[in-house]
């Protein structure tokens, strides 16, 4: 199962096995959406004309400042010459044109920083409702693809969320990655501040021992998972772990992996010891989450195996003291980090990028937790770290696309691509700032976001509904 694949095919024949008729009734059913929908979505060939485009491989800006869409692809890049005459031509003024914003670390069932009282307080059916939202705003923002690194809940509401956007049902971003976060007993995914008496089911899914994670990762993948997120160590959000700490034991990571791979899934690790996140990466996970403390014969080894690294360094910044004014249960661990680790985390990013690890944006909120305009800080930060403004803008484009095994639809401006586009005021080079102002998003051909309306248009949630 090439996840590839997902994006064309509708997820409820990805998660099981159909039988014949099954299968003639799905492609029936396929198709008579496809009509329909193209039928009643695409008209014209739509271009997009701004004064610069950023398509996401070429290191400069492109010469093009045309980007014209017919159906859900990209057929022409260049200048107005490419404009074909029955086009609907948008005109964005100065503006850059540039791939749709993914991000590789959300977790959109998170509502409230204190997360892990909400996962107690509220059902799966709540979390879902709130997280539609607040993933319809991200959408709004520019980011057209998401990567769930697990949720707090009990359930399998992101992968409802998932099948509900897959079908059409809501628009939403692009989704793909895992149900929960697998922890160990005590650790990040667990609850560990109720007294022994207490049985609550945790955040995380537990799993201790190559069995019980074997079986965890199987029931991941029954239920519509395509990621495996491991907890490798300790959290900066959860209470009662250390993440200086190594939770799973070399011979866990390997059962997790190898268990994984059979099912053609990847593993993402949440690592920040310096320990753990060595072993993680010699166990052969596709992506290190965080990476906080990660030496720099790891960063050597992570560019040779071509690990990505999604350093998500601006999740500590929105947990600032003062910043947001939104807390964290566990806000102690946090503060010690701006205090003593933030300066190093950023010269290590920059070190990473030097050595040719492949650095993905990633944010680590909950799409209700925070304003999705202050998602685009990630790339702020990574050029505070002294990335180039390009590097930084292809993290969260084309290196995220290829982290996300989709990159031979999405992630860059090109002709035969899926049109995830969106537009930014001036230049993002210049003033990266830009990409907190999106003004025009269009999702596989359909534009979600005119220039000019601050709102949605047919089948998104009034933003009113957000609790
Ligand atoms: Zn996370």
């Amino acid at each position: 199962m090439s996840a590839n694949v997902a994006l064309d095919i509708p997820i409820s024949s990805r998660l099981r096995p159909c039988t014949p008729w099954k299968q003639i009734f799905l492609v029936l059913t396929t198709a008579m959406f496809s009509l329909c929908s193209s039928a009643v979505a695409y008209g014209a060939p739509t271009a997009l004309v701004a004064a610069r485009v950023i398509d996401g491989r070429s290191d400069t800006l492109s010469k093009a400042t045309v980007v014209v869409v017919d159906g859900k692809t990209i057929v022409a890049i260049g200048g107005r010459s490419v404009i074909p005459a029955d086009a609907e031509v948008i005109e964005l003024g100065d503006a850059t044109l540039m791939p749709g914003m993914i991000n590789t670390h959300e977790h959109p069932l998170m509502s409230t920083s204190d997360y892990q009282n909400a996962h107690l307080a509220t059902s799966s059916a709540y979390k879902a409702l709130t997280a539609l939202a607040g993933l319809q705003k991200l959408l709004l923002a520019g980011w057209t693809s998401v990567r769930v690194m697990g949720d707090a809940d009990v359930g399998y509401a992101n992968q409802d969320l998932r099948r509900l956007i897959d079908s059409g049902l809501f628009l939403g971003p692009r989704m793909t990655g895992a149900a929960h976060y697998i922890s160990i007993t005590g650790g990040g995914g667990d609850v560990n501040y109720l007294s022994p008496e207490q049985t609550v089911r945790p955040d995380g899914l537990i799993a201790d021992g190559p069995e019980e994670i074997r079986k965890a990762i199987r029931n991941e993948i029954k239920y519509g998972a395509d990621w495996v997120k491991l907890l490798v160590t300790g959290a900066f959000e959860s209470v009662g772990d250390d993440p200086r700490n190594i939770a799973f034991s070399p011979e866990e990571l390997r059962a997790a992996v190898e268990e994984a791979a059979r099912h053609g899934v990847p593993v993402a690790a949440h690592a920040h010891a310096t320990e753990g996140i060595r072993q993680a990466v010699l166990a052969g996970v596709r992506s290190i989450e965080h990476g906080t403390y990660v030496d720099d014969e790891t960063l050597h080894e992570m560019a040779r195996r071509g690990t990505y690294m999604v350093p998500t360094v601006y999740l500590g910044d929105y947990y600032d003291k003062g910043d947001q004014g939104d807390h964290l249960r566990a806000q102690d661990k946090n503060d010690d980090y701006i205090k003593n680790g933030r300066a190093a985390f950023l010269a290590t990013i920059l070190r990473a990028h030097k050595y040719g690890v492949k650095l993905a944006i990633g944010l680590d909120l909950g799409a209700g937790i925070a304003d999705p305009s202050v998602y685009a800080n990630e790339f702020g930060v990574f050029v505070e770290a002294g990335i180039p403004p390009m590097a930084a803008i292809q993290a969260g484009t084309r290196v995220a696309a290829e982290l996300l095994r989709w990159d031979n639809r999405l992630g860059t401006l090109e002709k035969g691509k899926l049109a995830d586009v969106i537009a930014v005021p001036g230049n993002p080079l210049v003033d990266i700032t830009a990409l907190r102002h999106v003004s025009m998003v269009m999702l596989g051909g359909k534009l979600i976001k005119r220039p000019g309306s601050s709102q949605a248009l047919a089948g998104l949630l009034p933003a009113t509904s957000v609790p």
